[in-house]
């Protein structure tokens, strides 16, 4: 867990406060450090002295990188939200108490709970890939919609991205598109879901209860449009990276298989959205999930081809830096369990 989740966690069962301080001013590269992963020299992925300096580097507040063969991923937390929870936000189909000792069994606080925005770029190929952009502008009042400044401290500037990936059109995930009205990521071309894009689109959706969402899309990614390719299940995003189906959080939900060196990573975007509440009670139901039914149904099957296959995954709401590993349970269910080292030193696990 960072220092900046415990914090929270400890202060908000001692001060009962909702207020996330952000304290801390991260340095911004003054120029871009990015280079594409292919000419990237040093794959060998033995722990000398120069990829611990990069790894001690990369142990900054607010963003976190680890290898997956030839490709650099970067986590960079956008920001952080505490509120009352996860019941019944979570669990909304069950009874506040046993959502409490699921909390309790997992040293958790059972009323308070902290969410995590964590925003991804992949080095991948040519590429400089941003997965979700977090809150933008309209997150700063808030001490979210850090993104672009985090984005400084790990050496890319917005101009460096080549393209901008959105698994699905929530607030959270689309606002960091644009700045004053002007795309954020000037060079970048965007890959989404294409029923994602039919569904916020339409008539719908436009008068239904999730409106507002659908006014946030027209103004921040319809204006897109014309740099925008739009997948299906199979579809390439970028080389090296496949788009997924992963239906019922919203209509449209997309998540992304990374491969690298014979290596591969999941980009699940928001199919779990609590580390404990969403994993370990897949079936449960999530008021952020637009058909509750379906989105169990695509948590179970998408967890469970991790755990099967022992795939890392990095989840935009799993505690910062959002990547891990999820272990099959007996009883059903999945625990999250952090990534550490395993992706900084060879050998099969
Ligand atoms: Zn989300």
């Amino acid at each position: 867990m960072t220092e900046t989740l415990r914090n929270a966690i400890s202060g908000l069962t001692r001060r009962n406060t909702l207020k996330l301080g952000l304290a801390g001013s991260v340095a911004a590269a003054g120029s871009s450090l990015f280079t594409p992963a292919a000419k990237a020299a040093g794959t060998e992925r033995s722990l000398d002295a120069e990829a611990a300096i990069e790894r001690a580097q990369a142990m900054q507040p607010g963003w976190h990188r680890v290898t997956l063969g030839d490709a650099r991923i970067t986590m960079i937390l956008d920001g952080e939200r505490a509120g009352d929870g996860p019941y019944p936000t979570f669990g909304a189909d069950q009874s506040q108490e046993r959502m409490a000792e699921l909390m309790r069994a997992n040293f958790l606080p059972e009323m308070r709970y902290v969410n995590g925005f964590t925003p991804t770029l992949i080095e991948l190929d040519d590429n400089l890939i941003l997965v979700d952009t977090g809150f933008g502008e309209n997150g700063r009042a808030d001490g979210r919609g850090r993104l672009v400044e985090r984005m400084a401290a790990a050496g890319y500037g917005p101009d460096d991205v080549t393209i901008v990936a959105l698994t699905h059109f929530h607030g959270d995930h689309i606002q960091g598109l644009m700045t004053v009205g002007q795309p954020t990521f000037p060079n970048a071309r965007y890959v989404a879901g294409q029923k994602e894009w039919e569904w916020w689109t339409s008539e719908e959706a436009k008068a239904g209860e999730r409106a507002g969402n659908a006014k946030l899309v027209e103004q921040l990614v319809v204006p897109l449009k014309d740099k925008m390719t739009l997948l299906a299940d199979g579809d390439t995003a970028a080389t090296g990276m496949t788009a997924m189906e992963a239906f019922g959080h919203t209509p449209g939900h997309m998540i992304f298989e990374v491969t690298s060196g014979g290596q591969r990573l999941w980009m699940t975007g928001d199919t779990a959205n609590h580390f404990v509440a969403s994993l370990q009670k897949p079936e449960w139901n999530v008021a952020f999930d637009q058909d509750n039914a379906m989105a169990a149904q695509t948590r179970k099957r998408v967890f469970d081809r991790i755990a099967s296959d022992r795939i890392p995954f990095i989840g935009y709401h799993m505690p910062f830096p959002a990547i891990g590993y999820a272990e099959r349970l007996e009883g059903g269910g999945y625990r999250f369990l952090p990534e550490t080292y395993q992706l900084a030193v060879s050998g099969e696990m």
